[in-house]
């Protein structure tokens, strides 16, 4: 109990302070950007300056997606409360990752039960999903039959969704500290999914919890209040 409530008193304060600063910031960098690709198309570049103009292009793009994440966490509001159907997100899910998977070298697999439904917001769900699953995938890049599972499913009267890795895993000090903000153990990491994840989950009314063990991988738990299916009440 102590350790969520430390959660929630911190990112309280800097999520005042997200809003603004990610806005303010956001705004320029648009700009910079734009007139920069229009400078490289306008200029002839040398190979070299090429390059240099791709660097620079790909870390205002990724400065970019820095404040994104701070302004969906800035902003952890759902406004529209739907049904949204999780089976069709999570069978969704597997045409987005697969690139990044496959690239990777790990097994993608889903087994997902049909006609779950819940009630929240199917875009920040789906960003959740793919924050963890992301995670789940840079955790076991280079091992050995390295998978990661999604399973939907329902457990007792809740919506269950879980995402199983076989990767590096984390001590348990590690898990507690998920969703601090910056907490990263990547050399490129934002250490910002996780605390937008749990915000935006939190605010699906959804619980998000971790078990995990050293060397031997990580499974995440999705859990939201059961919707009667539509058809259901119609038929
Ligand atoms: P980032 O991915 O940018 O580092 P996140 O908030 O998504 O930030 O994750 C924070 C940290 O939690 C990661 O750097 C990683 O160390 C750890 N982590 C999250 N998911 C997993 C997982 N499935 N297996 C091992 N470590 C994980
Ligand atoms: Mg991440």
């Amino acid at each position: 109990v102590e350790i969520e409530l430390m959660r929630i008193e911190k990112t309280g304060v800097i999520s005042e302070l997200a809003a603004s600063v990610a806005h303010e910031v956001r705004n320029p960098l648009t700009v910079v950007r734009g007139f920069l690709q229009l400078l490289q198309e306008r200029l002839e570049l040398k190979e070299q300056d090429r390059q240099y103009m791709g660097l620079v292009m790909g870390e205002l793009d990724r400065a970019e997606s820095i404040l994104g994440e701070y302004l969906s966490f800035a902003k952890p509001q759902i406004e529209t409360f739907d049904s949204v159907d999780v089976s069709a997100l999570v069978e969704s899910l597997g045409t987005i990752v697969l690139p990044l998977s496959n690239a990777s070298g790990v097994q993608f697999v889903l087994e997902v039960e049909p006609g779950l439904v819940i009630e929240g917001d199917r875009s920040k769900l789906q960003q959740c999903l793919l924050n963890i699953t992301k995670n789940a995938i840079e955790a076991c890049m280079g091992a050995a039959k390295a998978e990661v599972k999604v399973i939907a499913d329902r457990h007792q009267d809740a919506v269950r969704i879980r995402v199983v890795d076989n990767g590096c895993g984390m001590s348990q000090e590690h898990v507690r500290r998920l969703g601090t903000p910056y907490y990263s153990m990547k050399d490129k990491g934002t250490g910002l999914g996780l605390m937008t994840t749990f915000r935006l989950v939190e605010a699906m009314r959804g619980k998000l919890k971790f078990h995990s063990r050293q060397g031997a991988g990580t499974t995440a738990v999705l859990q939201f209040a059961s919707v009667q299916g539509q058809g259901d009440d119609l038929l």
